[in-house]
């Protein structure tokens, strides 16, 4: 599919999507603050003082995260904050001096969770070492068990280890990739691959107020390409969607990686230059312009001749919002349409003292 694929699209291999995780993760701290919180009262009531402090206390941690991980931004130290410690504590409840053999199947535990919660690759790396040094425990505590039916209890358990593994490795890896998919659907055009209007909208949003921030003005454009509907009437619709690919790919050889295009809807294009103003921009698209004009389509032998007209705008000066700066383009788009088309407009007709000033 030719055209600019997506900036944002999620790696195929981070786990759950950020809120998931974060709905996960605040369970997990949830429910294992209470587990220990009950445990600790239960070791206070049969008169073991310190473990009951200790429990109490890593009750009251976990319980204050649960709250907390409703607002950090990077869960991921958070993640290893709990599994890292608990994984820790499930290889000591194998060795630990009254250690019962069932301990063993909290390790089964270990692939759900950090598949879950960190994605295919970290989830393995994760994953190997635990799982490889709680066997280890098991082998050192319980030497009686390699031998006889002991052996075959102990290769159960490795199997099923092993196929528990297996499934949440390959459920991930198909997971993750079906999530890539969709959201590359719902992000891009289907005829052309490029951002689609909605996507477009919002990054012209976010980078609005990374503008704000950062104090770099943007540029808007927005783009029609010239009577379309006589390139359908004349060579067929199977021409105009090709007509629509080739723009795109004219397009695409001149931008630069933060640029971003998007058919925002029939022959409409926009594009959203960042960290640049009017001046700048403007040999750029004027380029872009001219690029579109000098490459006719070559659709079965036949040359068809294109052209589009170009509105700009810039923020801060001609919009403070998104929906501003697009009339503004919008606006300058059609006043070049009636102008004559294929030309670039990026200034409003000032009128001074009833003299017409048409400046772009
Ligand atoms: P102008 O120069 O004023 O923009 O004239 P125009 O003919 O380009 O504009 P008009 O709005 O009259 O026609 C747009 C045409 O674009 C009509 C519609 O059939 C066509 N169109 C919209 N989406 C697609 C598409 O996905 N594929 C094809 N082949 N044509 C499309
Ligand atoms: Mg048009
Ligand atoms: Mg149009």
């Amino acid at each position: 599919m030719p055209g600019k694929r997506l900036k944002n699209a999620p790696h195929a291999d981070g786990g759950l999507e950020q809120e998931d995780s974060r709905a996960l993760l605040r369970v997990i701290y949830l429910v294992t603050g209470l587990t220990i919180g009950f445990f600790g009262i239960l070791q206070a009531l049969n008169g073991r003082t310190p473990l009951a402090t200790v429990e109490a206390c890593a009750c009251l941690l976990l319980l204050i995260g649960a709250v907390c991980l409703g607002r950090v931004r990077n869960l991921t130290p958070w993640i290893y904050l709990y599994l890292l410690p608990t994984y820790s504590f499930l290889i000591y409840i194998i060795v630990m001096p009254e250690a019962s053999v069932s301990a063993f199947v909290w390790v089964f535990m270990i692939p759900v969770m950090t598949y879950l919660l960190l994605g295919k690759r970290a989830g393995f790396v994760v994953t190997v070492p635990f799982a490889v040094v709680a066997i280890a425990a098991y082998m050192l505590k319980h030497p009686e068990q390699l031998e006889g039916a002991g052996l075959i209890d102990l290769g159960n358990a490795l199997l099923c280890g092993l196929l528990i593994m297996l499934f949440v490795h390959v459920y991930e890896s198909r997971r993750a990739a079906a999530q890539l998919l969709l959201r590359h659907m719902a992000e891009s055009d289907g005829l052309t691959g490029v951002a689609n209007r909605s996507s477009f909208q919002r990054e012209l949003g976010n980078s609005i107020a990374l503008a704000r921030r950062s104090g770099h003005a943007l540029v808007l454009v927005i783009l029609d390409l010239d009577h379309f509907k006589a390139i359908n009437d004349r060579w067929g619709h199977e021409a105009g969607d090709q007509a629509l690919r080739h723009v795109c790919n004219c397009l695409q050889g001149r931008l630069r990686g933060t640029d971003l295009l998007a058919r925002l809807g029939g022959e409409e294009f926009g594009i959203l230059l960042r960290d640049t103003d009017t001046a700048h921009a403007l040999p750029l698209v004027e380029q872009l312009r001219a690029q579109i004009a000098r490459h006719p389509l070559d659709y079965r032998g036949e040359q068809i001749p294109l052209s589009a007209t170009f509105g700009m705008a810039e923020w801060p000066s001609d919009g403070s919002d998104g929906d501003q700066l697009y009339r503004c383009a919008d606006r300058r788009l059609y006043r070049g349409k009636h102008q004559g088309r294929n030309q670039l407009v990026f200034h409003d007709v000032l009128i001074i003292d009833g003299i017409r000033t048409d400046a772009g």
